[in-house]
């Protein structure tokens, strides 16, 4: 039974959702609107405005005349409303973790359990950064008295994807904003709700008008004129390769500074020494979180041919029994694909491969889910076959992994390597000092032991090659990202 929605989430769908501008709540002047889908059912949720060149002018006007103000507050005061944003949050976790379910289809008890309170913790993180960062550092140099002033860079733009708007949200902004810049968001037009939430409850805790604006409305649009805007001073874009590098060519034209954090296809590499019943539980786990849209799970399952076949039976077992259903459902363990053109997406990969020669071993199943047949509903997916594949090579975005044999060491990670992708991946194995071995090895952002889809703040999270440059997040790294050095020097006489 899909639980009953909050009151205030009911009252907030009620009213069509307005971009969020120097402080105010506005429609788009020429009334441009688009509808929000409930993955769940296909019905629609709610109205939101789409932006033109005006809305997005206006944004970056608004966070360019709030950023002096902003920039000049103490980092206490600033982080005092940081703090003050997060006790809010923690008040309506409930309210946003269904606007989160409802808006991606992602589980509710997910939604509680991680995205809203890591989201919480991430706000305190930055704000705790900013309280003890150096503003001015010393420069031991002859004859000069000099330091370096680091100070933030003005009005930074960002745009996001559908997979977890909240997180990364909150894993964007609020390192910028706890360095003293103002921000100018475009969450994804799929799945607006969280962003929005979380602005109204900026709003009502006393963030300044302009220091956080959001523009509702598509990439080709308003992405795009965000990108260019000469008034952004900062860019991060967080969503597919193909979108980053038009992204990154904007940028580079113009000489802006730009964070991209991009699509992977993370390899798992299982030695024969592992417990393979958890093991099989966790790559099982890494493919159905969130219905498998997670840019850095495990999708090829690399595994050594002596455990291969047991694993993999262990693994469909598991998968098998997945208990797949509304987002809403407290009983759900995987809700539906976010939207009918990601659910064409994951069948066409699959057709694909199959037509390439893969071999399903455990086939996907569209679902039709009782009282919400229009929901875009697919079971899990496992294929095997050869690793020139496209379901072995390219980002499926969906719960379906591929499987490979290895023999040595070697083999496994020049299998590993043998894609652009740079995100994330992992290695099994008793053996720490193999398993470090590995790690080192393979090319990407994260390599993690024993386990995969390993967040913590502190711990940086970025990508190398196709997934990304720029910085990375969540880490001190990520606050200093959004600071720039300005060295003020005397030549002593
Ligand atoms: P996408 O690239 O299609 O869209 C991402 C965002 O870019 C959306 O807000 C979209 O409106 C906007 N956009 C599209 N075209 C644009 C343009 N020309 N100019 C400016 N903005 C434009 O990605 P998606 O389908 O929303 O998300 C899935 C992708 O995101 C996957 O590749 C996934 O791996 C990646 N992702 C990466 C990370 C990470 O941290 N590395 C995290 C989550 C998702």
């Amino acid at each position: 039974m899909a639980e009953k929605l909050n009151g205030n989430v009911t009252a907030f769908l009620n009213e069509p959702l307005a971009h969020y501008i120097g402080g105010k709540w506005l429609l788009s002047t020429d009334g441009a609107m688009d509808k929000v889908i409930n993955p769940s059912d296909g019905t629609v949720i709610a109205q939101v405005a789409m932006a033109s060149a005006h809305e997005v002018d206006a944004a970056a006007n608004a966070a360019h005349e709030a950023f002096p103000a902003w920039a000049a507050t103490p980092a206490n005061q600033r982080s005092v409303l940081l703090h003050r944003l997060a006790d809010s949050i923690e008040k309506h976790a409930g309210d946003l973790a269904q606007l989160e379910s409802l808006d991606v289809g992602k589980a509710i008890v997910n939604s509680e359990a991680f995205d809203i309170p890591f989201g919480v913790e991430g706000i305190r993180y930055f704000a705790d950064l900013a309280l003890h960062a150096h503003y001015d550092i010393p420069l031991a140099v002859k004859h000069i008295e000099a330091r370096i002033h680091r100070v933030p860079y003005g009005a930074c733009g960002f745009i996001f994807p559908w997979n977890f708007p909240y997180d990364l949200l909150i894993w964007g902004i609020m390192p910028a904003l706890a360095a003293g810049n103002t921000v100018v968001v475009k969450p994804s037009e799929v799945t607006p709700l969280s962003t929005l939430y979380v602005c109204k409850l900026a709003a009502e805790v006393g963030f300044p008008a302009g220091v956080i604006n959001v523009v509702n409305g598509t990439g080709s649009q308003a992405g795009a004129m965000l990108t260019g805007h000469p008034l952004i001073k900062r860019m991060s874009f967080t969503g597919s390769p193909t979108v980053g590098k038009i992204i990154g060519e904007t940028c580079g034209r113009n000489l802006v500074p730009c964070k991209l954090e991009l699509g992977g296809k993370g390899a798992a590499v299982i030695f024969d020494d592992v417990d393979i019943d958890a093991t099989a539980q966790q790559l099982a786990a890494a493919i159905t979180l969130n219905t498998g849209q997670v840019c850095c799970t495990a999708t090829r399952w690399i595994i050594h041919e002596r455990i291969h076949d047991q694993l993999l039976s262990k693994a469909v077992e598991i998968l098998k029994n997945t208990r797949i259903g509304p987002a809403l459902d407290r009983n759900t363990q995987m809700g539906p694909l976010v939207s009918k053109v990601q659910l064409e997406r994951v069948n066409r990969y699959v057709e694909n491969g199959k037509k390439q020669g893969a071999v399903a071993i455990l086939e996907p199943q569209t679902l039709r889910i009782s009282g919400h047949e229009g929901g875009y509903y697919v079971s899990p997916s496992l294929l095997t076959g050869s690793s020139d594949n496209v379901c072995c090579r390219e980002e499926i975005f969906g719960p379906s992994a591929y499987a490979l044999k290895f023999r040595d060491e070697d083999s496994a990670i020049k299998q590993v390597n043998s894609l652009s992708y740079g995100l994330a991946n992992s290695v099994w194995s008793r053996d720490l000092q193999r398993a470090n071995r590995v790690a080192e090895r393979m090319v990407a952002g994260n390599s993690w032991i024993n386990a995969h889809n390993v967040f913590a703040y502190g711990l940086p999270y970025g990508g190398a090659n196709l997934s990304g440059m720029g910085g990375g997040v969540n880490s001190p790294e990520t606050f200093q990202d959004y600071l720039r050095s300005q060295t003020i020097a005397r030549p002593l006489s």
